[in-house]
């Protein structure tokens, strides 16, 4: 069984995962507090973080991701459609204080395995959120983001934002995870996708 530890950082409240089984792990969306990160690190060393994996490019997301790859030596995996979140010239850097970019070292797309070696995660993009927005999928478990939490859906309003294709993700979803996962989305308490079924056919017809 893999293990699933969360931090809760920054402004926005931003779920940071801590996913590892066997002495190996990623990290998700380390969206600020970076000190709290690296003290949860110190406090699992006997596990090796091989990747930061972010569910997509908001800065409440990715804050952390240069000290982490600059300090720690961890690989950078973002959707390439989203890569264009930690450039130099990003938004984030107008509503992030302090943002530095940081370029990606791996860019992922729709179906990758991303392999951890005791564990893998599958890549299912979900754009609508933002354009790559991504669900990681492993072991009955759904990593969210701001695509899916409990009881809604993420935001479409922001730049780069578009309603019209998270309504496709939303039946992409629907149509082809059938299993009941947990849920952890980017914000919030965690939740089963059978539980949220209900609320996204219902998002499905409002949008
Ligand atoms: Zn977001
Ligand atoms: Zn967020």
């Amino acid at each position: 069984m893999i293990k699933i530890e969360k931090l809760v950082v920054g402004l926005f409240k931003t779920n940071c995962y801590f996913v590892y089984k066997e002495g190996v792990g990623v990290i998700i969306d380390p969206g600020g507090d970076c000190d709290l990160i690296n003290k949860k690190i110190e406090e699992l060393k006997d596990v090796k973080f091989l990747y930061v994996i972010n569910t997509h490019g908001h800065g409440d997301h990715t804050f952390c991701n240069k000290f982490l790859k600059e300090k720690m030596n961890l690989k950078i995996l973002i959707h390439e459609e989203d890569k264009l979140f930690l450039s130099e010239n990003s938004i984030n850097k107008l509503y992030h204080p302090g943002f530095e970019p940081v370029y990606p070292d791996i860019l992922l797309e729709d179906g990758d395995i991303i392999d951890v070696k005791t564990f893998k995660f599958s890549v299912f993009h979900t754009p609508g959120h933002t354009p790559g927005s991504i669900l990681l999928l492993t072991d009955g478990v759904i990593f969210s983001g701001d695509t899916i939490f409990k009881g809604t859906i993420g935001r479409t309003d922001f730049e780069y934002g578009d309603e019209r294709k998270m309504k496709e993700s939303i039946s992409k979803i629907l149509n082809n995870l059938w299993g009941n996962y947990v849920v952890y989305p980017g914000h919030g308490e965690k939740t089963t996708l059978d539980e949220e079924r209900k609320n996204l056919n219902y998002f499905l017809k409002m949008l």
